[in-house]
């Protein structure tokens, strides 16, 4: 029996990297039983899996348990889902306040559904080199309403080279998900880290990928400084699947935080007098961006949020 981390996989084929760097395709046999949710594809990257050398094949036996996993709903009829990526140490959201601006409402929505998902986010401010006074003021203003409620974030230039030492020095060894709006500077920012490397994630529309032809396929890339990238079509937005209205405010660390001194147990932030949350809001302990994009979730309709 052998152990590797699957680096990529085809939804029928995963490949697997030994610790000793030997790298094996495999397959599964039978069906592997995922507790909590429905799945076509039980195993992705970022997995660590065991697995035997049978006549014919590698044919894997256990997946070890994951310490996250992000999960795409199908559109289908089948209501099944996928797993797209496991073990990710953290995310970073690339994010630019011009050229395009990239609205609180996204970065906050792309916030809660990683805490929801228990993947941390570093935050990455791009294109410093072009902003100005009133573009900087905006940034310093973000960057300090984030930084407070426990957020890293990086200032970084894709042009000018600025900070890259840094971002490099927080992905090594590690397996990072990169994500931003597309013209956000996400392929300069990679090929700067990684020269020569090719993702794909920026071409795949979101529409295809949340589509009925939406392909299984994931891949990880090896980073020569140590750790990977992940490049999965499709989740440089998480969704906001599996996030409960009731629960929603846990995925507010801030707002969770404060949510103690409330009066009611089952408080929703939004109507109730005496909600502490919304006292730390008129206060602003709490950024009003971000209660915004609190309410903005809150009162979404369930049905349209999938579509
Ligand atoms: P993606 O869609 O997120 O992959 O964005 P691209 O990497 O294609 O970049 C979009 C545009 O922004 C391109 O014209 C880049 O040259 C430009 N760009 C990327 N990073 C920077 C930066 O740090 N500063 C400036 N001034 N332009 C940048
Ligand atoms: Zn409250």
């Amino acid at each position: 029996m052998k152990e590797g981390l699957v680096i990529k996989s085809t939804g029928s084929w995963y490949t697997v990297k030994t610790n000793d760097g030997e790298v094996h395709n495999c397959r599964i046999k039978g069906r592997f039983r995922m507790d909590d949710i429905r799945t076509t594809n039980p195993i992705s990257v970022g997995d660590i899996v065991e697995f035997n050398q049978e006549k014919d094949a590698n044919v894997i036996v256990k997946i070890n348990d994951r310490k996250n996993y992000i999960i795409r709903k199908s559109t289908n009829l089948s209501k099944s889902s996928q797993i797209i990526a496991a073990n990710i140490d953290h995310a970073f959201l690339i994010v630019t306040v011009n050229y395009p601006l990239t609205t609180s409402t996204f970065i906050d929505r792309f916030l809660a559904a990683a805490e929801a998902y228990g993947i941390p986010v570093n935050l990455v401010f791009n294109k410093i080199d072009r902003y100005k006074n009133g573009d900087l003021t905006q940034l310093n203003e973000l960057k300090d309403i984030y930084q407070k409620i426990g957020y890293k974030c990086f200032e970084v230039s894709a042009r000018t080279g600025l900070n890259i030492d840094l971002l490099k020095e927080e992905m090594k060894d590690k397996i990072n998900l990169l994500s931003g709006h597309s013209g956000v500077g996400k392929s300069t920012l990679i090929n700067l880290i990684q020269p020569g490397l090719e993702l794909k994630t920026g071409e795949i529309s979101e529409s295809h990928a949340s589509g009925k032809h939406t392909t299984t396929f994931s891949e990880m890339f090896e980073l020569d400084f140590g750790g990977y990238i992940i490049d999965t079509p499709g989740i440089r937005g998480f969704g906001t699947y599996n996030m409960e209205k009731e629960e929603m405010f846990h995925f507010f660390p801030e707002i969770f935080k404060i949510s103690e001194k409330c009066q009611f147990h089952n408080c929703t932030h939004m109507h109730e007098p005496k909600c502490a949350v919304k006292k730390a809001v008129e206060t602003g302990e709490i950024a009003e961006s971000r209660y915004d994009s609190y309410w903005g979730m809150m009162s979404e309709d369930e049905e349209l949020k999938y579509r």
